[in-house]
């Protein structure tokens, strides 16, 4: 049987879950910390960690390591040959997942270039984050 990843947001920790396809995709497994429904994670986009992880980067279960740029994950990547699954192979839950992941590292990307910019105000940084995702 496959594992899925699944992660709660309240809690932000992850957790593998075995289970047919429709087992899964008739019910969202409950987190045991707090009893949320968790949301299921794909591949290589799952991560353990906060949102901002330490807001410096975030530990990448699919890749099993600690990242600190979507250019190093690039990197990453290439160097082991893996490849992103494609938007059109992925349904609209997946299809979702992947948006929210992207939106994601554009988030850090800014993030860190925010806080460079502004000799680490993190006040400013992080308006500045969400004030340009809300107009996207
Ligand atoms: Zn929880």
């Amino acid at each position: 049987m496959p594992v899925y990843t699944y992660y709660c947001n309240t809690c932000k920790i992850s957790d593998d879950h075995f289970g047919s396809f429709e087992d899964l995709m008739a019910s969202r497994p409950k987190c045991d910390r707090c009893g949320s429904d968790m949301a299921r994670h794909i591949g290589v986009f799952a991560k353990t960690a906060g949102k901002w992880g330490d807001s410096l980067g975030y530990f990448d279960r699919g890749l099993g390591q600690y990242i600190s740029s979507p250019d190093e994950r690039e990197r990453i990547m290439e160097e082991r040959g893996l490849v992103e699954v494609s938007k059109a192979q992925l349904d609209e839950v997946q299809h979702r997942e992947y948006t929210e992941h992207i939106q994601h590292q554009q988030q850090v990307s800014l993030f860190q270039d925010t806080m460079k910019a502004t000799n680490n105000n993190i006040t400013q940084s992080i308006d500045k984050t969400f004030n340009l995702t809300e107009n996207l």
